[in-house]
């Protein structure tokens, strides 16, 4: 899905609020996309801006870091200490989908593409030109990337 954008040189590096979980990440394609989904929307009080990590993840501060089982495919990771979100993790393929601010200013960003478009709200939409895609196209891409 981000296969073209621009990757980043290098690792980037996040952190929760109060800095004892620590992210690394390398080759991210600097894409961001917004999922609508009802889980992240509890989750996070909103739509969920996440960067697609891949699987060359390191985590740092592992007492600091508790999962959550959210649902059959998914895991969702944060910080006990300060309650930060810190992934969404799919547990087919071990890939990462890390919130975005956890990296602070990201040179080159660009927001293009939602997903679970059909659970969104009414009551907010983005004027950003972006991709939409519904949790069924969602799927049926994850399982054809992962054959
Ligand atoms: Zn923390
Ligand atoms: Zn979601």
């Amino acid at each position: 899905m981000s296969a073209s954008k621009i990757q980043t040189q290098g690792a980037i590096h996040g952190h929760c609020l109060c800095g004892k979980a620590k992210i690394k990440a390398t080759g991210v394609a600097l894409s961001a996309g917004a999922c609508h989904c009802q889980y992240c929307q509890r989750w996070s009080g909103g739509p969920l801006f996440t960067l697609d990590c891949g699987t060359e993840v390191k985590l740092d501060g592992a007492c600091f870091i508790s999962g959550f089982h959210s649902s059959e495919w998914a895991e969702r990771g944060f910080c006990n200490n300060c309650g930060t979100h810190l992934f969404y993790r799919l547990k087919q393929n071990g890939r990462y989908f890390i919130p975005v601010g956890l990296f602070g200013p990201l040179k080159d960003l660009v927001f293009d593409h939602q997903i679970f478009i059909e659970q969104k709200p009414d009551w907010y939409c983005f004027s950003n030109k972006t991709s939409e895609l519904t949790g069924d196209e969602i799927f049926a891409l994850f399982t054809e990337e992962s054959n």
